[in-house]
């Protein structure tokens, strides 16, 4: 009996430590979309986060619409200009987070444009950076070719880079999970609701890992996206100090784009939302590694937790 529970302990201990580190450093740059989506003080938890940890220059991805104030051209908003002064950057998500499948490529152009004036106003008052990137809204490239390809033309003509996304893992679906629980002041559930969030978001960074090796035939430089609400601010602490404790080292959006992996076109017509990485391992046929694989959200208890 003694010899089994030893054994047992040893064989956990062994998987928990296989769990905890990652074989080779990933290296990896956050970035956040639907900037100004969520509250000041959300904001400041995470900007926070992120200087704690010295992570700097993270790109916030906005959308003008949800920033629009009520006297015209008057481009203050106490998040962004709290993103900015506490040294990250903005990119372009298109003015109203229009859904490429839904819209047609003149209405697209013109949704990108009218961005601009917001990022003109940022990226000229205080900090200077480059604003021409860019991250489809709901990371819907196209649902035909030719739409696709007049996109990137588009934004080609403009300047604009496309800020690939190769880590996501459906960090909204634990948005309104949260607000439930808070309100309901369940510290055991909100406890399990960031615990979750941040293991779902390490498994994924593991599985697409070893599915751009499965791609490319050897690691890459990732790119994560989360967004901006309750959780995903009171967990980016938990999430970087995790990520970094098993070896990922955190580098700026302009440093991965580096990565000669992103000159890749897939170059298919894609109708749902789909990373870079699912994109590519559609048009080369690649078959997912089981081990890591890539973890589903748990979206039951996610649906039923703090309910009456
Ligand atoms: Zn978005």
């Amino acid at each position: 009996m003694k010899y089994f529970f030893r054994t047992s302990w040893i064989a956990l201990l062994v998987s928990q430590c296989a769990f905890a580190t990652i074989d080779r450093e990933i290296e990896l740059a956050i970035t956040v979309d639907d900037l100004p989506s969520t509250s000041l003080e959300h904001t400041q938890t995470m900007t926070q986060a992120f200087h704690d940890h010295g992570v700097r220059g993270v790109y916030g991805f906005i959308n003008g619409k949800r920033a629009l104030n009520s006297v015209v051209a008057d481009f203050s908003n106490a998040v962004l200009q709290h993103w900015v002064n506490s040294g990250h950057f903005l990119g372009n998500h298109t003015y109203s987070h229009s859904d490429l499948n839904s819209t047609d490529v003149a209405q697209y152009e013109q949704d990108i444009d009218a961005n601009e004036p917001w990022l003109n106003f940022y990226s000229s008052n205080g900090q200077e950076f480059n604003f021409k990137y860019f991250r489809f809204p709901f990371l819907r490239e196209g649902n035909t070719l030719k739409k696709r390809n007049a996109v990137r033309e588009v934004l080609a003509k403009r300047g604009y880079s496309i800020a690939q996304v190769t880590v996501d893992f459906g960090d909204y679906l634990w948005s309104a999970p949260y607000k439930r629980c808070l309100k309901k002041k369940e510290i055991k559930s909100l406890e399990w609701l960031k615990k979750s969030y941040v293991d779902t978001a390490f498994k994924s960074l593991l599985g697409y890992a070893a599915l751009a090796k499965a791609i490319f035939d050897r690691p890459i430089k990732h790119i994560l996206l989360f967004h901006t609400s309750a959780i995903n601010a009171d967990a980016t602490d938990l999430l970087i100090q995790k990520f970094k404790e098993a070896g990922v080292r955190f580098i700026s959006l302009e440093s991965a784009l580096t990565d000669s992996a992103y000159t890749q076109n897939p170059n298919l017509p894609i109708g749902g939302g789909a990373n870079f990485l699912d994109q590519m391992a559609r048009a080369r046929k690649v078959t997912y590694p089981k081990e890591p694989s890539i973890p589903a959200p748990p979206k039951k208890k996610l649906a039923s937790i703090c309910r009456d």
